[in-house]
């Protein structure tokens, strides 16, 4: 097999903002990989707090080549070769990803069906950017009309967050969730979880900052479900995650691919914890990786392909509030060649 990794970089549709960054622009690093003349496709978004960005990402993949081997469906063998660095974890995402869509390009078979999984999961949410309680309902608003849930950004330091909710909570009846990503102490989480109970939020992703030691408290009082992000990336996380949250939020770029996001996946049921599959601002070919597991999943939040300018690897689905994967081989999306198209440099 013969395997070629770039950058990528994709513009967004509107800034995004969350509790500790805006970005207008998303890198993500592309894998492709060669067999017997039919080529697998992946994406991985490197997160940058984890010391990976898409040069690094597309760097450590280009050197990997020679250990892939022949076999693509020797995904144990393959993924044990590898060097064992850490943050590389979208690079072997965009990788895994490679090689589901090289699989089930060879067996004419989509991943879903491959991995022997329902098509279609949960409906996705809609994120809802951080910003004033006005601004936030005005734009929860008008998703509404396309969306069946909504995520809300909170965690904006400025005593708002529940003014956010009622704001949103006023001109929606629609499910609603939120995530803090990591902004709230255990006591301003523990003052502000019986609110948003009261305001019908289903779950709060991420109140406390990443191993905070206040999780245990927060799990054992809060009467809104507890779903970590920040604290879970791999498998290995899945356990310690029981004893402070509900729930996990898997995201491929994290977990290092499909394959660790089933085992997760599986690991959480076994504790009795709830799935929730993550994405990032990220192009349709990361998007269907997700969906062709998302099935596997209590709440699904894949919504980064619907948040670009333009969709450089259309094919996922949107339909009826859910992100459906292709009902064609492997991943089943194509790139298509357009005004925010990666020039030959893998840079726009
Ligand atoms: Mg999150």
């Amino acid at each position: 097999m013969e395997l070629e990794a770039r950058a990528a970089t994709f513009r967004l549709a509107e800034t995004f903002v969350i509790s500790r960054d805006s970005t207008d622009e998303t890198e993500s690093v592309i894998a492709e990989v060669t067999h017997r003349g039919q080529t697998g496709y992946g994406e991985g978004t490197p997160i940058g707090r984890y010391g990976e960005d898409a040069a690094s990402a597309a760097e450590f993949l280009n050197e990997c080549g020679e250990l892939l081997g022949d076999d693509p469906f020797a995904f144990d063998e393959i993924h044990a070769r590898l060097p064992q660095a850490s943050n590389t974890q979208a690079a072997r995402a965009a990788l895994d990803h490679a090689l589901h869509d090289l699989c089930g390009k060879l067996t004419g078979l989509p991943v879903w069906r491959l991995l022997g999984l329902r098509r279609g999961g949960p409906p996705t949410c809609w994120t809802v950017w951080l910003g004033d309680p006005d601004d936030m309902a005005r734009r929860a608003e008008r998703a509404a009309q396309r969306f069946r849930r909504l995520k809300l950004k909170l965690g904006g330091r400025d005593g708002l967050d529940l003014e956010r909710v009622r704001a949103v909570r006023a001109v929606t009846e629609l499910p609603l969730q939120v995530d803090v990503n990591e902004y709230w102490t255990v006591d301003e989480a523990l003052e502000a979880l019986p609110q948003l109970a009261g305001l019908g939020v289903e779950y709060c992703e991420q109140p406390l900052p990443e191993g905070d030691e206040g999780g245990a408290i927060v799990k054992e009082r809060s009467p809104v479900p507890i779903y970590v992000d920040e604290d879970c990336h791999t498998l290995a996380d899945v356990a310690v995650c029981a004893g402070r949250a509900h729930g996990i939020n898997i995201k491929l770029s994290k977990s290092g691919g499909i394959r660790e996001a089933i085992r997760m996946a599986h690991a959480a049921r076994a504790l009795g914890l709830g799935v929730m599959l993550g994405c990032m601002t990220e192009s349709g070919l990361a998007i269907s990786a997700g969906a062709q597991i998302a099935s596997l999943c209590d709440f699904v939040d894949l919504d980064g392909n619907l948040l670009l300018l333009e969709d450089p690897w259309p094919g996922v689905e949107f339909r009826n509030g859910v992100q459906l994967p292709p009902d064609k081989p492997g991943l089943g999306v194509e790139s298509i060649v357009s005004l925010s198209a990666e020039r030959s440099d893998g840079r726009n």
